[in-house]
């Protein structure tokens, strides 16, 4: 199929177009028509296959005040789509190209996207305020009436057409099912390449993973493939851990059944004096604290990957002082231009289990039914398809 043929026609124009807006916080999405602007330099317009929500959205879709919050706001950032029309000094993006948005920014040209060390770009990654990266806060959103709409960390994947900059942009193989491909944009990448890149797990050790949502499974994925002896999953629904076990996952523990025991007293238990590795992957602060306790004295690796943008954490000085390390990581230390394509490459070798990860599919239109499912701990990922009826 020419993917490209029936884009042409809108380029350089607004496109009109459905998207779900969140207009105040805590209520449902609202689908309505909106105007997607044409790209401007370093932009690229894309038309959207399919995207899931991942626990950030809904976190961002509850908040109502701090300086990230605003209304109203086209959210979603993990999704998959197909280049339809592309701005000035765009090189390497055409018409019809299969791309994931990210919402990470991999610049590649400043110190930090040169240097082999981390994920940040010096250049973008400071700025998670304004919506369009090179533009502030100008919009390529308007609602009916007329008015801006907020873009959400550069992605805004909730609409038929977003615009993303190429900071934010990676091509990937059309042989990759674009429903496998969605999950790479975001939670999975960033739980595998937290144990691959953040914690560079060893064969043969231990591993804990606090929360066994998309982002925790997928450290569980990572650390399999690493061949760490025992995973440790920590989830208060026990519903997951089924699911765990297809990850890879050796033990499980429901911290709600640990009576007067502290977690990581069990976990220490399990794990003879401590684990190797911990991850939060819940974005509560004295789940952090537990993680941290729950490594071992003198090497033990504690990554923070849970969003909680207002709470200050509380480490035990004497803990650092023996060894004990602890860091975050966002978007799992991979930098999205280069790691993403290796993921992709993996999986078309069969190596990467992405499948366990889907468990519901819904039609764009029943957004509302996916943040539902999610909130009530019964899905992990849901793919929310544009097209079908
Ligand atoms: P999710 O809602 O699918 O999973 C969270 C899991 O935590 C659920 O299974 C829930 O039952 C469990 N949980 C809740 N309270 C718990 C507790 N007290 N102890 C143990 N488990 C508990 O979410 P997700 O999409 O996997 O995202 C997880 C976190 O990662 C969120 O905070 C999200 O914002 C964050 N995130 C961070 C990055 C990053 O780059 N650092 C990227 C994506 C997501
Ligand atoms: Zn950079």
């Amino acid at each position: 199929m020419d993917k490209t043929s029936s884009f042409s026609s809108h380029e350089g124009k607004p496109i009109r177009c459905k998207a779900a807006i969140c207009r105040k916080a805590g209520e449902a999405l609202v689908i309505e028509e909106i105007h997607v602007y044409p790209p401007q330099a370093y932009e690229v317009r894309i038309k959207i296959i399919c995207t899931t929500l991942c626990h950030t959205d809904l976190a961002f879709s509850k908040y109502n005040s701090g300086p990230v919050v605003r209304f109203p706001r086209i959210l979603g950032h993990e999704a998959v789509g197909v280049v339809e029309s592309i701005g000035e000094h765009v090189d390497g993006f055409k018409q019809g190209d299969v791309v994931l948005p990210v919402f990470h920014p991999h610049c590649e040209e400043c110190r930090d996207c040169k240097s082999s060390k981390g994920n940040w770009c010096t250049r973008f990654t400071e700025d998670i305020v304004s919506n369009t990266r090179r533009y502030g806060m100008a919009s390529r959103f308007k609602d009916s009436m007329g008015e801006d709409i907020h873009h959400f960390f550069f992605v805004s994947s909730f609409s038929e057409y977003t615009v993303v900059d190429i900071a934010h942009l990676v091509k990937i193989s059309p042989e990759i099912p674009v429903d496998r491909a969605v999950l790479l944009s975001c939670g999975v990448s960033t739980g595998i390449g937290a144990a691959w890149k953040t914690a560079d797990i060893e064969e043969g050790s231990t591993v804990a993973v606090f929360g066994l949502g998309a982002v925790g499974l997928a450290v569980g994925e990572g650390a399999r493939l690493r061949g760490a002896a025992q995973i440790i999953g920590i989830d208060i629904n026990p519903d997951k851990f089924a699911l765990g076990k297809e990850f890879g996952f050796t033990d499980f523990v429901n911290p709600t059944l640990c009576g007067d025991k502290k977690i990581s007293e069990v976990i220490k238990k399990i794990a003879g004096g401590g684990v190797d590795y911990s991850f939060e992957c819940v974005g509560i602060t004295s789940v952090l604290s537990e993680a941290f306790i729950s490594t071992r004295t003198g090497t033990g690796k504690t990554v923070a990957l849970g969003i909680n943008p207002a709470a200050p954490t509380e480490l035990h000085s004497f803990d650092l002082f023996r060894g004990k390390h602890v860091c975050g990581s966002l978007f799992g230390g991979l930098k999205p231009k280069l790691d993403i394509p290796v993921l992709v490459d993996r999986y078309l070798k069969k190596e990467l289990n992405l499948d366990s990860f889907i468990t519901h599919e819904l039609k764009f239109e029943d957004i509302n039914k996916a943040f539902d499912l999610l909130e009530k701990g019964k899905s992990l990922r849901c793919i929310l398809w544009m097209d079908k009826k």
